[in-house]
Order: C-alpha cells, then structure tokens, then sequence
C-alpha cells in the first residue's frame, strides 16, 4: 500500500533509527495486526515491532511531531478492541521479555513483554507467584494485564495489579522517562516538569476535599472496578509519583508507555482447593 501524507513523513523519519525489517506496511501484516480478541477491526497504517525504551521514546516523539495517534499492544488478547488502530501500532512483546526478582523474592520487575504464566514459572521455585490472574495468563503478557488491569478469580481486587504494583517505569507522549521508583529519576522529572506533579496534587486534594466523592470511589473499587481510568489511587496516595505509577493501571496504554513494573509476589499456596460457600444474606 502507499503511504502518504502525514503518515509518510513520520515514515520516512524513523526509518532513519528503526531497522526496516522492524517497520511492517505491506497489506498483509497490517491485515493480521489488525485484529485483536475482540469484535472489531482496524487497519493500522504502520505496525512497529519496538525493541528498547530508547527506540519508543523516539517513536512518540516523532508521531508527537506529526499529531499522529498511536495504540501499544502486547499480546492482542484484548476483547474491547484496545489493542489495535487505524493509526500506529506499536508493538512491545518480544525483545521486552527481561526480569528481576529481588534477593528475598518479594518482589519482581518485569519488562511488558513478558507472558503471566511464563512469570509464574520463574517464581514458581521461590514459592510466590504474579497474582493478576485473568483466564488469558497463558498468553497475555505483563504491559496489557497492567494496562487493562485484568484480573481473575483469585485475585479479585486485593492482589490486582493497582494492589500489587510498587513502582513503574513509563515513557510520556514527549519522549520523557519517568521510573517513579528511582529517587534520580523522580527528581528529574519534578524539575522538567512541575507543573504536572502541582496538577496531580491538586486532583488529589480536590478529590478529598469532597468527602461524599472520597467514599464513593472507595466503594466503586472494593469491587472489581475497570470502567474508565482508575481514579482510585487518588484517595489511597499522598505521594503524587505513586499517583502517577497507580493511574497507568487499567489505562490502556492512553497515558504512557509502560517499560517496566516492579510488583509484590504473593505467596503461592502448594494445596489448593475451590469452594462454593452460600450465605443468607
Ligand atoms: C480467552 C480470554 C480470557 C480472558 N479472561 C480474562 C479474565 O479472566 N479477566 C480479565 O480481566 N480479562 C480477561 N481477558 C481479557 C484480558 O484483559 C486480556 O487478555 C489481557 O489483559 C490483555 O493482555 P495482552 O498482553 O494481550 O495485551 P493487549 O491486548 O495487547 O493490550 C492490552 C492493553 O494494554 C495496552 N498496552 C499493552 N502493552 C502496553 C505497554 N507496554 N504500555 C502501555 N500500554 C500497553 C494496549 O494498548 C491495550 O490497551 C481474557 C481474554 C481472553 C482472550
């Protein structure tokens, strides 16, 4: 197919750092990148298979540049059509496959690419696990479980990934990183950008200010709650970068790019068993 207009200049200008055999816009690929799990379909113009933060922060940039719309996706197990786009798609699955866990297994950090159930078994000798746990695991990776929230029967909404994150690390539409785990990088972005973090704050205390909305958004989230963005961690945070890591959960890639996630294990139980309690109230 052509490329023309807008979408032929951001093009030809990160061909210039992107590898052409990373870059798909011939009729086929954009056919099958097209489709997620859900009902829809839209044809992407161009399709990128990213490798590293350095090359997506780029990517953001230039489609910044040229106002042009951009969706990331990992795995395509979406059923709402979040994952696909007439525009950009960005893909982050493989070559976004890194982890570490921390020296007492409490923890682990995950790069987006990585799939749930592949995360369960480089826990599973620790005796933890990754606890979002939607029926998709086997396949869904880490970015789309965060950004979608997805959750399942055992997680339910208190080991969730908004309950088990710590910190992220993310790449805004401009290209700037933000790791709100690293006291350099949180200090970096205070200083580019202040006016944001006072807007944070002020949504935050707004959102307090009101104490019937303050108890309502606390009941809406007792339960599974992934309507919109989450705007639960405005009442559960003070700190405004543990605001801004908690709103990417459930976001849909709408905010930023998620590069990296470092979040609690739970233990994983050896014996386990399900049943069916009825109560009269
Ligand atoms: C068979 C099946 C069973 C399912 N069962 C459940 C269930 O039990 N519970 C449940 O909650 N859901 C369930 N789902 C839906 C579930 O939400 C998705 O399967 C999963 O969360 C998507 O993961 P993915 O890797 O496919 O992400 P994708 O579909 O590729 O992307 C998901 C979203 O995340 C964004 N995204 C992806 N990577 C990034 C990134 N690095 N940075 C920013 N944004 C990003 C995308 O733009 C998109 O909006 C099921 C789906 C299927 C097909």
């Amino acid at each position: 197919m052509q490329i023309n207009g807008t979408y032929k200049l951001f093009l030809d200008e990160i061909s210039t750092f992107v590898s052409p055999k990373r870059i798909y816009t011939d009729e086929l690929r954009r056919l099958a990148w097209g489709t997620d799990a859900g009902f829809y379909r839209l044809i992407p113009q161009i399709v990128i298979r990213s490798i590293n933060e350095a090359e997506v922060a780029r990517l953001l940039q230039v489609a910044d540049k040229y106002e042009l719309p951009v969706t990331f996706r990992a795995a395509g197990t979406s059923l709402s059509g979040q994952a696909i786009s007439n525009s950009i798609l960005i893909v982050a699955g493989k070559h976004w496959e890194k982890y570490k866990i921390s020296d007492d297994y409490s923890q682990i950090t995950l790069q987006p690419g990585i799939v749930g159930e592949r995360v369960n078994q480089i826990l599973k000798p620790y005796g933890v696990k990754f606890s979002p746990d939607p029926a998709s695991v086997k396949y869904a990776m880490v970015g789309g479980i965060v950004m979608n929230n997805a959750s399942g029967m055992n997680c339910g909404t208190h080991a969730n990934s908004d309950r088990v994150m710590i910190s992220a690390r993310m790449i805004f539409p401009d290209g700037t990183i933000l790791d709100t785990g690293d006291a350099d990088s949180r200090k970096a972005f205070s200083e580019k950008k202040p006016e944001f973090i006072k807007e944070i704050q002020n949504i935050r205390d707004s959102i307090l200010r009101n104490k019937e909305l303050t108890e309502r958004i606390r009941r809406k989230y007792s339960i599974k709650n992934v309507t919109g963005l989450n705007i639960l961690p405005f009442i559960v945070f003070d700190d405004p970068f543990d605001i801004i890591a908690h709103l990417l959960v459930g976001s849909e890639g709408t905010l930023a790019f998620l590069s990296e996630i470092t979040v609690k294990t739970e233990h994983d139980f050896p014996h386990k068993a399900s049943a069916m309690l009825y109560f009269k109230d």
